[in-house]
């Protein structure tokens, strides 16, 4: 009967759990590779602007794309970045840079790009 209390209390605490980012309808993070850190990604986002960020591009095809882009080997990824200050995507890029200096945070018009560009061995 214990078990299947704490069962019960585990299950409602992992529904209750919001997932750490969202994903634009339509986009996939399929191929996306580990080394990217989405997770850490989206955290150090949360802590820097208090909202959950919206990824809106990976590894999908976009147009205009250029030939050097990251994205379709899965290290870099685009978070929406409406209504997030100077300041805040500043502060963003400080953080990630902390953890990895192969991490680069490109302002865009409607959108951040975030890669992770690891040197080639
Ligand atoms: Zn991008």
């Amino acid at each position: 009967m214990l078990g299947l209390v704490l069962l019960l209390v585990y299950l409602t605490s992992r529904a209750k759990a919001a997932p750490p980012f969202q994903v634009k309808i339509g986009v996939s993070l399929e191929g996306v590779d580990p080394r990217l850190g989405l997770d850490t990604i989206a955290r150090v986002w949360y802590e820097t602007t208090g909202e959950r960020p919206v990824f809106t591009s990976s590894t999908d095809d976009a147009p205009g794309r250029v030939n050097t882009s990251l994205h379709p080997s899965g290290l870099a990824v685009d978070i929406r970045s409406v209504g997030v200050t100077q300041i805040q995507v500043s502060t963003f890029r400080s953080k990630l840079v902390a953890l990895s200096s192969y991490y680069q945070v490109i302002p865009e018009t409607d959108h951040i790009h975030v890669e992770l560009d690891l040197p080639e061995f």
